[in-house]
């Protein structure tokens, strides 16, 4: 720390010749007296009052100025004591014709370069009171009394005088003093974020460092929220004292502190009281108790061009430099306050600066890697990946809008790091129906307010908690909604507009790939299907099996498979021709259809053979699908090209079921393979079980 600024500095090159010249005038005085002194106890009386000085000098140059705090606490006592020295020597050695009006003068003086003219003022009364005094008391006077009381009003004037020369010369002095400490102090400041270019750091080191160099009690330093309503303390050092300074809170409603918006509407430096800045600083009760010795709060604006960045509030206790005017202080105050704006402007620029770059490498990698991800899934996994590195969100999630059932896919949904399942919901009165309908991106800085202006019903997904502030941008392919991109935080205000722009550029790069990757699972999906009957081809029904066979197949989720052959079909050919043969092979598609569950799966073997894989079925619950759609068969509408009826289709069915009679999927189609042909055998139109012995 920096000692404290003391106008004793000025002094001392004169202090030791001014001690010199008091010891050679005591030793002259002493000797003087030997000579000139009328009778032996006026010698004695001057010898002692002498020697009194002398102590009273020694005292004074040897044991008051090397410490410089003593002096300032015993400051009015010396210059007290030294008026009434000379006072004395006026007394016991008014005799011997010394102009101690000169000493009187002298002494004034020195007390106005020191102590100030206030002090020069009632020291010169005091010069004045004394010498009045004296020449009432002395009997013998070689002038009349009015003669001598005349010199007093001039003794007034010319101590005054001298005070008044000395005081200007010390203003000079502080002032010099002030504005190279102010200089210091921004020197240190600009030195200060040269080092460190990041709010955490570079904030608190702020305020210690105009706590040392004002010296203050304490620093706080606030920003102003973009939201223009709240004020976050970004730096606050309090001085070790007695007590431990208060916990400070890290953010407050602007709304809660009149002060400070009074200040931030204004230019000037504002006086704090105690109470008014407790509110900014801390609720406790023991923060009361540690801001009592506090004497002055200034409490100013920190503003760069126009523009209001925050607040800063500044204490000072009985440490602080009592010799500053307070005139002074507020304009260091102001000093201070333009640097540190300064320095939040610049570090918020830089700040800004590392945020646009990092977005732009985000939207590069999104643009370089969308386009050759086709993968539906793939495709939102990325983009959640690239936005969590750029905008602070709890929630992710991507709502695909289905406009005929006027419902929504959360095909990808992140919470708090976790993923949940995808899954499908109504569309509802939420925000997400507000951007499909709008078609526009909708920030929500403060949902817990916004709710009821927005008159909407919010869904909560992911964890059951609500969230503090969200952000959805459309997917727009033209003008038609393909989804809802989203992120939603815990924590209010988390998002601003630069997360909308951002936002609403990926949401546009999304639509394009998201597009891609529609048709995409369309063309594939149409690859799995046979292009006469729709049901899956051989191929993807076999991976069907697969996927439900295999370690899923248990005793309580047992797997049935179906094989299907539709009886003489040939003759159906042969008689009505290929295209009835073709209608026959799609109405027994649709009688199946009737009678499996969307879990099911339904393939063309080859021909006019079909497998159905029936997931958690039983043996017997296979049995009655497969009767089922035996008895459908015999139902259908058949007619020829001429509108004859013509004989309804029969089909021979075999049933195999995992893991009674068989485990591998190879092994059931097998198995009810041969069992179908066991019921071509027995005279076709027939369901027939398994049965592994025969
Ligand atoms: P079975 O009762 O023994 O099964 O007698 P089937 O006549 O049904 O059996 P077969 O295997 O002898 O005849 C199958 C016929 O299915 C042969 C083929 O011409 C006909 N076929 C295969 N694919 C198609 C197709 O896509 N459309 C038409 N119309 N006929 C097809
Ligand atoms: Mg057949
Ligand atoms: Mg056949």
């Amino acid at each position: 720390m920096r000692p404290q600024s003391n106008d004793l500095i000025y002094w001392r090159p004169f202090l030791k010749p001014i001690e010199w010249l008091v010891w050679a005038l005591l030793v002259f005085a002493l000797g003087w007296i030997q000579f000139q002194a009328q009778t032996l106890a006026a010698r004695f009386t001057a010898t002692l009052f002498l020697l009194g000085v002398a102590l009273y000098m020694l005292l004074f140059f040897h044991w008051f100025l090397p410490r410089e705090q003593n002096l300032r606490r015993w400051g009015h006592l010396t210059w007290v004591i030294s008026v009434l020295v000379v006072a004395g020597a006026d007394y016991w050695l008014g005799s011997y014709n010394i102009e101690f009006a000169m000493l009187y003068v002298v002494v004034v003086a020195i007390v106005g370069g020191t102590a100030g003219s206030r002090a020069a003022f009632v020291a010169t009364l005091l010069a004045v009171a004394a010498d009045g005094g004296i020449i009432l008391l002395r009997g013998e006077r070689h002038q009349s009394l009015w003669q001598e009381m005349l010199h007093l009003p001039v003794l007034l004037m010319a101590g005054y005088g001298a005070s008044v020369v000395a005081s200007v010369q010390r203003r000079r002095a502080v002032e010099a003093d002030r504005q190279s400490r102010e200089l210091a102090l921004i020197l240190n400041i600009r030195t200060a974020i040269s080092t460190s270019l990041d709010f955490p750091r570079t904030m608190p080191q702020l305020a210690e460092l105009i706590v040392n160099e004002m010296p203050a009690a304490f620093c706080h330093i606030c920003l102003l929220e973009r939201d223009q309503r709240h004020l976050t303390t970004l730096g606050f050092f309090a001085r070790k004292g007695a007590l431990n300074p208060p916990a400070v809170e890290p953010q407050c409603a602007l709304a809660e502190l009149p002060q400070h918006r009074q200040a931030i509407a204004s230019v000037q430096v504002f006086h704090l009281s105690h109470a008014e800045f407790m509110t900014t600083l801390s609720h406790a009760e023991d923060a009361r108790a540690w801001l009592a010795p506090i004497q002055m709060l200034y409490l100013v604006s920190l503003r760069v061009n126009e523009r209001v960045l925050g607040t800063l509030v500044i204490g000072m206790d009985d440490g602080a430099n009592q010799d500053m005017l307070d005139l002074e202080r507020v304009g260091l105050v102001k000093t201070i306050a333009a640097q540190v704006a300064d320095v939040i402007y610049k570090l918020e620029l830089y700040q800004t600066m590392q945020r646009q770059a990092k977005r732009m490498t985000v939207l590069n990698e999104v643009a370089r890697t969308i386009g050759s991800t086709i993968e539906m899934d793939a495709l939102l996994e990325l983009i959640y990946q690239q936005l969590s590195r750029v905008i602070p969100t709890d929630t992710y999630y991507v709502a695909l809008y289905n406009a005929s059932a006027q419902t929504v896919d959360l095909r990808i949904l992140y919470d708090e790091g976790q993923r949940f399942p995808a899954h499908t919901q109504p569309l509802g009165n939420g925000l997400v129906n507000t951007i499909v309908r709008e078609r526009r991106a909708l920030l929500c800085r403060e949902l817990a307010h916004e709710r009821e202006t927005l008159n909407i019903q919010t869904v909560v997904v992911g964890q059951p908690r609500q969230s503090e502030s969200w952000l959805g941008a459309p997917i727009l392919l033209g003008d038609e909604p393909l989804g809802v991109l989203v992120v939603a935080s815990y924590q209010p205000r988390a998002f601003d507009q630069d997360d909308l722009a951002l936002l609403s550029n990926i949401a546009m790069q999304a639509a394009l790939a998201l597009d891609n990757a529609r048709h995409h699972a369309e063309v594939e999906a149409q690859a799995r299907r046979d292009s006469l009957t729709g049901v899956f081809n051989h191929g993807y029904l076999l991976e069907r099996l697969h996927q439900a066979v295999g370690p899923s197949c248990t005793a309580t989720a047992p797997v049935s498979f179906i094989m299907l052959d539709i009886d003489y079909f040939k003759t159906y050919n042969d008689t009505y021709g290929h295209v009835l043969g073709d209608q026959v092979l799609r109405l027994t598609v649709q009688a199946i259809e009737r009678h499996v569950k969307l879990t099911d799966s339904i393939g063309r073997w080859g021909g006019e053979e079909f497998g159905i894989v029936l997931p958690n079925t039983t043996i017997e619950q296979a049995r009655q699908i497969a009767e089922r759609i035996r008895t459908t068969l015999a139902e259908l509408p058949l007619v020829d090209s001429h509108g004859h009826p013509i004989p309804k289709p029969t089909v021979s069915q075999g049933i195999a079921t995992c893991p009674t009679h068989a485990h591998a999927a190879e092994e059931l189609i097998d198995l009810a393979d041969r069992t179908l042909y066991q019921a071509k055998a027995q005279g076709r139109d027939q369901v027939r079980v398994a049965d592994p012995t025969r």
